[in-house]
């Protein structure tokens, strides 16, 4: 039995307790913020082994220089001259090459594959309880030639690959999802994707820990212990947390945890909003909204309304404009529904821990081999969860990966 640290309680980090105290391992964990309901709360919920695409491609940058000004658009950026940022900017333009996005797709279907396969086996197990694990897949709706086309190119590629993909016209949609605007031409269908209600798995998950005696520490790093290569302990201002092994899983806060032991990570906060409704809706299936890229899930008995991408730091406030963007563009993709002012005010925000070229960061570090890094999973953190909690055990027990881990090397270089 190893003594093991976690540091955050979102999913990665509830996932690597799970999986070390099912190995038989003794896991505290550290979150100083027990009310944080952020990005591992509000997200959309899906589980997306068709998202073969990573954040950073050419696209992004074309989109996103003819967004990043305007605060209602489904990208933003608020210019700041902080190095950091100039820095990881620099890096994420680097990584945006189709070389590197080709290079890409087999590590991210790889691992978004695993993982959903590790959300089947937890579901199955009922160890943590009964959950929604709902299999009718993710519908893209598009209403322009030019989604349908850079859509339709990514579809066929997931599917020479192996995943359930349909191309629906409109007709074929209707049949499925009664209710759209007259204005939305098709829909690709990705048979293959799931989805899930965030907030009930992450209560299960820590009712599910609690009740195996993981122990739980509200507080923060004050700072690490180091001797020899290794991370002795971390201490707060309270009490010192010695372990054989330590994970970094806060998120985007895991940046400075790891600047405090000496260690750059190259990580930015993509902020997402989501609104949730209690009332009857017209949504029977998951969809993307394409043009305005918002995502629409139909939860365990409501529905819940996100997206855009915020670069503005590490903050959590709410921009009354771009939850009325989401708002406006539920209405142009959906017949005779609206979000109400209630529902609107009542918007979320969570910060997406975004690497540079998209790709999580999973693994020990380089300086200290006892401490493992898990984030930086950026749009696909709800996915992935299980499968990096269980490569993070499976690193900590020394077992052979059950994927490549090279990708997601948490010490690579970006530029
Ligand atoms: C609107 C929205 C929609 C999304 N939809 C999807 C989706 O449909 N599918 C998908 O796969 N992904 C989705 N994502 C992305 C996904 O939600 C995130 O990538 C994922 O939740 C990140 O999980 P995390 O555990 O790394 O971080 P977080 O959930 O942010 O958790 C970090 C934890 O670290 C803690 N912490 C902070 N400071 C410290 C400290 N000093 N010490 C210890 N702990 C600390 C925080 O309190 C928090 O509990 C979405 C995100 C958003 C915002």
């Amino acid at each position: 039995m190893k003594k093991c640290v976690v540091l955050g309680s979102g999913i990665q980090g509830l996932s690597a307790a799970y999986y070390l105290a099912e190995a038989g391992h003794q896991v505290t964990i550290i979150d100083p913020h027990r009310e944080y309901q952020g990005a591992s709360w509000v997200n959309a919920g899906y589980l997306t082994p068709s998202h073969i695409i990573t954040i950073a491609n050419p696209k992004t940058l074309t989109n996103g220089i003819k967004w990043m000004f305007r605060s209602d658009s489904p990208f933003y950026m608020k210019p700041r001259l902080s190095p950091d940022f100039v820095r990881w900017l620099w890096e994420f333009y680097r990584s945006s090459t189709p070389k590197k996005v080709a290079d890409a797709i087999g590590p991210i279907e790889q691992i978004n594959l695993f993982s959903k396969e590790c959300y089947e086996t937890l579901h199955q197990s009922l160890k943590m309880g009964t959950f929604q694990l709902d299999q009718r897949g993710l519908l893209m709706l598009y209403k322009t030639a030019a989604a349908e086309k850079s859509e339709t190119a990514v579809a066929l590629r997931a599917q020479s690959d192996g995943l359930g993909v349909s191309f629906l016209d409109r007709q074929g949609l209707d049949r499925i999802q009664p209710g759209i605007h007259a204005g939305v031409k098709g829909a690709i269908h990705y048979t293959c994707d799931a989805h899930t209600t965030p907030p009930e798995i992450m209560t299960l998950l820590m009712d599910h820990l609690k009740k195996k005696g993981v122990c739980w520490v509200e507080e923060s790093l004050d700072r690490w212990e180091v001797s020899n290569n290794q991370i002795k302990a971390v201490h707060t201002k309270t009490k010192a947390f010695a372990a054989d092994y330590f994970v970094v899983a806060a998120g985007v806060w895991s940046k400075d945890l790891l600047k405090r032991a000496g260690i750059r990570l190259s990580l930015e906060a993509g902020k997402g909003y989501s609104m949730d409704v209690h009332r009857p809706h017209p949504i029977k299936y998951p969809a993307i909204l394409m043009e305005p890229k918002c995502a629409i899930t139909p939860m365990e008995g409501w529905a819940r309304f996100a997206g855009t991408m915020e670069l503005s730091g590490i903050n959590h406030r709410i921009r009354p404009e771009r939850v009325k963007a989401i708002a406006s563009a539920v209405s142009a993709y959906y017949e005779n529904f609206e979000l109400n002012t209630s529902e609107m005010q009542q918007a979320r925000c969570g910060l997406r821990p975004l690497s540079p070229d998209g790709l999580p960061l999973i693994g020990p570090t380089k300086k200290y081999p006892n401490l493992m890094v898990a984030t930086g999973h950026a749009m696909m953190g709800w996915s992935l969860g299980p499968g990096t909690g269980k490569l993070i055990q499976q690193c900590i027990d020394q077992e052979p990966t059950s994927i490549d881990l090279k990708p997601f090397d948490p010490n690579r270089k970006f530029s």
